[in-house]
């Protein structure tokens, strides 16, 4: 028997080896750790909704610049080497991931906005971004740099703990804003990221939470604790939070679809002084029309959010103490043989899939 921690040569992993192509290999070379970085032994690794897209080559010479590639950025694992210069870290600590390591020096870097990185993508100033730009998790093993990790409270699993990049991903946008106690909020989009938005809106004192969404995934909200649901095919989203809040309009409003014409929507539905924050990724043909004097009148705040920077901490600790409960949203496990049925249960949310997490080195 193999100890947990015997580092093997070549292991297996997803990859990527054109656009829309992906094969399960078990001869990938396992890097050992550099200076200041680990090598990890992935337990969970999740689907996010940007793999699709970089699985399908949709921006193929950016996300990957190469092939052939490994994705997967939404991971937790265990260290089973250290690299040189490491202190903080020791084989067998349990880490979470994050996708972004700043380049460290640049002025945003300094200030640790390392998610816009001055130096994004110039891989020779030290800038990574895992699974993006250089490779990920969807495999047995990959080695990161001890900025990029985050140790795992007992009480939380490595299936919770690979939420928490969307997780984390959902607080930074209410960071921006802030959330007003007693207020309420209003969480366009129930995808993944809105609904961990709605529970940490929660957690940090919002009263009332409206979600707004569709089909299945509204359903869900509904069951996972949203206060009340507006379905968009039914009703004027806009009209809707303005009936229900008397006509003042939320305190804040996070854009978690990317979808076209919503940025106008949680503008006109937020109250004089409110708060708007776009969380949802849209793509690149989505333009918006926006009430240009309305927003200066009524001084509203709009913010853009990028990934997850300073708050995996946080996050974990949330679901150490069950103030962010995520194991319902994982609604689907697979072992990475099974990584095209993963992926086509995550991208076609069969069975009202909310998020999907693979085990790359078998059951936990
Ligand atoms: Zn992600
Ligand atoms: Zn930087």
């Amino acid at each position: 028997m193999p100890n947990r921690y015997d580092i093997p040569k070549y292991a297996k992993a997803c990859v990527l080896t054109e656009p829309g192509r992906f094969e399960i290999r078990d001869d990938v070379e396992v890097r050992l750790p550099g200076k200041h970085e680990v090598l990890c032994k992935i337990r969970a690794v999740a689907i996010c909704g940007s793999d699709p897209e970089i699985f399908r080559g949709d921006l193929a010479g950016t996300w990957p610049p190469a092939y052939p590639f490994v994705a997967g950025h939404e991971w937790a694992g265990e260290i089973v080497a250290v690299g040189e210069g490491v202190t903080e870290f020791h084989v067998g600590d349990r880490v979470a991931g994050e996708a972004h390591k700043g380049c460290g020096y640049c002025d945003n870097c300094k200030k640790g906005r390392y998610t816009i990185c001055l130096n994004y993508g110039k891989t020779e100033t030290g800038h990574e971004h895992y699974g993006f730009i250089v490779n990920g998790a969807y495999g047995q093993y990959q080695t990161y740099s001890i900025r990029s990790i985050t140790k795992i409270p007992d009480p939380v699993s490595f299936e919770e703990a690979a939420m928490c990049d969307t997780a984390g991903v959902a607080l930074h946008g209410l960071e921006l804003s802030g959330i007003t106690p007693g207020g309420t909020v209003a969480i366009i989009g129930p995808g993944p990221i809105g609904l961990c938005a709605m529970r940490l809106a929660k957690a940090m004192g919002a009263a009332r939470i409206i979600v707004i969404g569709r089909g299945s995934r509204l359903s869900s909200a509904q069951k996972l604790g949203a206060d009340i649901c507006v379905d968009f095919t039914k009703e004027d989203p806009v009209e809707a939070v303005r009936r229900i809040t008397g006509g003042l309009g939320v305190d804040e409003a996070f854009e978690c679809s990317g979808a076209k014409g919503t940025f106008n929507q949680a503008v006109r539905m937020v109250r004089k002084g409110g708060k708007v924050v776009l969380l949802g990724v849209a793509t690149d043909d989505v333009v918006e029309e926006l009430p240009f004097k309305y927003v200066t009148h009524n001084e509203i705040a709009i913010f853009g959010s990028r990934a997850n920077p300073n708050v995996s901490w946080k996050v974990l600790n949330l679901m150490a103490t069950g103030q962010l409960n995520v194991k319902d949203l994982i609604t689907h496990k697979f072992p990475l043989e099974n990584f095209a049925d993963a992926l086509d249960t995550f991208v076609n949310r069969k069975e009202n899939a909310v998020k999907v997490v693979i085990l790359p080195n078998g059951e936990i």
